[in-house]
């Protein structure tokens, strides 16, 4: 059988390397490996973007960054990963297609869907070749400052981090993302570049992977730039069946009217009490809380009183999504603590 992903050993050929952003895809088809060779001098680097098929910002940038034909002191691998899905429906539509799972949620699994075979290879090859980094690129559904991914504290990882921005999350949620399946051979990071689609969000993305591309080797001794870091992180997903939308008022088809504008406050600390939005009336509390563990904490921070979905403790909301299909796709927010300085 073919290779669920596409490697080309020797860069992008040249002939793409002139297409529009949506004609390279259309020429890969599938999750593509992009080696561009490079001097060899250091350990090669990794920048992966578009395994959710809707977040185009990584994908512009990489393109952007290829184009200009550079050559580095290390191999640069380049992925490019829910090609399918960013190709549906004229393109960048979906985070992944209905039947696919959610790509960034494979690595490091089993199971012989096309997409974990993918991401099987891909890992194989880009554990074989002795990475120094890699940087995840994703863009959000909602409203956030940029901010970097962190799952371990190394300075060498705090230090890759802060080379994009020093606010920080740290996540031990285990995901099977691909930053966590190399977390233990490399410093691996996943970058949110804000709205996909946005100029600015282009422009912190290239500027961020131009810094990173032109750093010398990572210092492993100490961390080098003061940052925040965010974590203790809970899962929050709206309960199964129950509808609801952003905006407007309950009814009898809407149990849960989240505020319109819910994402304004990601990563900042909201006090106890404070209204994530309407209830219809004698509704359960609509929203699920689960920590690291998958314990269900809902009680712990989330009540009904008067109609209103509230917080209990003051806490603060992180990746509050603003669509209803990354809610279901994905989850609603998480809720993140402060974490005491790793120094
Ligand atoms: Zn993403």
């Amino acid at each position: 059988m073919a290779d669920a992903h596409l490697y080309l050993p020797d860069g992008l050929p040249e002939a793409l390397l002139e297409a529009e952003d949506l004609e390279v895809l259309r020429a890969l088809r599938r999750p593509t490996l992009i080696r561009l060779p490079g001097s060899g001098q250091q350990p090669p680097r990794a920048i992966s973007a578009l395994l959710h098929g809707d977040e185009v910002t990584g994908l512009q940038a990489v393109l952007k960054i290829l184009r200009r034909r550079r050559t580095y002191p290390f191999d640069l691998y380049v992925l490019l990963g829910n090609v399918p899905a960013a190709l549906a429906d004229h393109g960048f539509a979906h985070r992944y297609l209905d039947d696919q799972e959610d790509f960034n949620r494979v690595w490091g699994g089993s199971g012989d869907t096309p997409l974990r075979q993918a991401a099987a290879e891909i890992l194989d090859r880009l554990r074989g070749c002795g990475l120094e980094s890699l940087v995840d690129v994703h863009n959000n559904t909602g409203d956030n400052p940029f901010y970097a991914i962190v799952t371990r504290r190394r300075p060498e990882v705090l230090n890759l981090a802060t080379l994009f921005t020093t606010t920080l999350l740290y996540w031990d949620l285990g995901a099977n993302t691909l930053m966590e399946a190399l977390e233990d051979e490399c410093a691996s990071i996943a970058v949110e570049c804000g709205l996909p689609g946005r100029p600015e969000s282009l422009a912190f993305a290239v500027d961020a992977l131009r810094r990173y591309l032109g750093e010398p080797a990572l210092r492993a001794d100490r961390v080098v730039r003061d940052h925040e870091l965010l974590g203790d992180l809970r899962k929050v997903v709206v309960r199964e069946g129950v509808r609801f939308r952003f905006g407007g008022g309950v009814s009898d088809d809407i149990d849960l009217a989240l505020a319109a504008d819910a994402d304004v406050h990601n990563f900042v600390e909201v006090p106890a009490g404070h209204t994530l939005g309407m209830v219809r009336p004698g509704a359960p509390v609509p929203v699920r809380a689960t920590d690291a563990t998958g314990t269900d904490v809902t009680d712990r921070y989330f009540a009904v009183r008067d109609g209103a979905l509230v917080t209990t403790v003051a806490a603060t909301p992180v990746m509050m999504t603003r669509t209803v299909e990354a809610a279901r796709k994905d989850c609603l927010f998480y809720l993140a603590g402060g974490l005491p300085d790793a120094g």
